[in-house]
């Protein structure tokens, strides 16, 4: 199965318990648009060095498409595709006025220096620039890039349509970003693993983590909810991992990877595979890496009582099923990790009428909109016996399908 089989898995589950007509359906599926582009670039050894862009805008009856740009070497389209289709659920699910897209470069950013990165975002916008723009499609990062390419793209759409911080979000606080973006998918987290502990009679303190995969995402997550007394007692990234049953300092971990950039050498637990993290005995399981995970056997094999998906697409429908017949609840990625893209909107807005908020408005407003989405798809889960997964794909599909409807074809 590939990855846009897979979220189309999950919207099928869900739309056949809405009263949709069979072309809405098809229409909520089909993406509107794909550009594929060439980025060619020269490579500081002079070569040249040819890459593949993607684009991917899947629906935009609620606003402007929206979704980030992942630097990776497993970028193709049909990844592109299945992210952008989740994009419009995530941003349905927290009702922000936004529709669905995702792209990126197949590439390896890590063997990239600074001025090939920068070459390769500059020309991949000079290929898409009439595609995005602030009221078109919004790109954001992902995997593999980061405040700096959003520069970049900020500063290259220019050239083509004039100053408009508001056709990226993501930016560098001091370049037209937001306050609280970098983190805001990790607070995000934390607010609604919270909310969930507390469905389930129990609070972060006193609860136990593991969390795979330490990039933006799950490095911001260990760091709140160790703050609220989580312990924090396996983490892992691409090159390896660490557990510690007294707790992890993350702190110390930090001051780690900020100096090395990998976990490996940490010496404040014992090393372990990444596999054994994923299977180890603990409260709450954290994906924050790629894609594509758990499959059944994985599911079967978890000791974990929650999972709460920081990554997209981290569980295959085979492995979601076990884990629904395990009994293991699955806080989803289209709410878990939307606090990413809703300090994004946050942003967008504050580009767009020139105007910055402080902090602690944004952590607040994040706040209200993560804990009002989880308790209303909670609801909807007990009320029509489904799971949140299932609950989140029903309320973002009706969104989606009643703006297609209002709007007109
Ligand atoms: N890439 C992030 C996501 O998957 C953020 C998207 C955005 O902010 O537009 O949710």
């Amino acid at each position: 199965m590939q990855a846009f089989e897979a979220t189309n898995y999950y919207f099928e589950q869900a739309a056949r318990l809405l009263d949709l007509t069979e072309n809405i359906r098809t229409l909520l599926v089909t993406p509107d648009r794909e550009v594929r582009v060439e980025v060619p670039i020269e490579l500081d050894s002079g070569r040249i060095g040819n890459f593949i862009g993607y684009r991917v805008q899947h629906d935009n009856s609620r606003g402007p498409y929206k979704g980030g740009l992942r630097y990776h070497p497993a970028v193709d389209q049909d990844e592109a595709r299945s992210l952008a289709s989740l994009m419009t659920w995530k941003t349905a699910v927290v009702d922000l006025p936004f529709g669905g897209a995702k792209g990126g470069i197949n590439c390896d950013p890590g063997k990239l220096s600074r001025g090939e990165l920068e070459r390769l975002t500059r020309k991949f916008i000079e290929k898409i620039h009439d595609t995005i723009g602030p009221h078109k499609d919004i790109p954001a990062p992902d995997m593999g890039t980061d405040a700096q390419v959003m520069a970049w793209i900020m500063n290259e759409y220019a050239k083509y349509a004039g100053f408009a911080p508001a056709c990226v979000t993501g930016k560098p606080v001091e370049f037209h970003g937001s306050a609280g973006r970098e983190a805001a998918t990790g607070f995000g987290l934390a607010i609604v693993t919270r909310e969930m502990l507390a469905r389930l009679q129990r609070t972060v303190a006193g609860t136990t983590f593991a969390i795979q995969g330490y990039g933006n995402v799950g490095s911001h997550t260990a760091r709140f909810l160790a703050q609220m007394g989580g312990k924090i007692v396996g983490v892992s990234d691409a090159y390896g991992a660490v557990v510690n049953r007294e707790g992890i300092d993350i702190a110390d971990l930090d001051r780690h990877v900020a100096v090395s950039h990998k976990i490996a050498g940490f010496k404040g637990g014992d090393t372990t595979t990444n596999e054994s993290l994923l299977t180890m005995a603990v409260d709450v399981l954290i994906p924050a890496a790629l894609g594509g995970i758990f499959d059944r056997e994985m599911a079967q094999a978890v000791q974990a009582s929650l999972i709460v998906e920081a990554a997209n697409g981290p569980t295959w429908p085979d492995g979601d099923e076990v884990f629904v017949t395990r009994g293991i609840p699955v806080v989803p990625d289209v709410l878990a990790n939307a606090g990413g893209v809703v300090v994004s909107y946050f942003e967008w807005v504050q580009n767009l009428q020139h105007f910055r908020w402080p902090l602690e408005q944004i952590q607040r407003e994040e706040e209200k909109r993560l804990v009002e989405a989880f308790r209303d798809i909670c609801d909807l889960a007990q009320r029509r016996s489904v799971s949140l997964r299932t609950a989140a794909f029903m309320k973002a599909i009706s969104r989606v399908g009643r703006a297609k409807v209002l709007g007109g074809i």
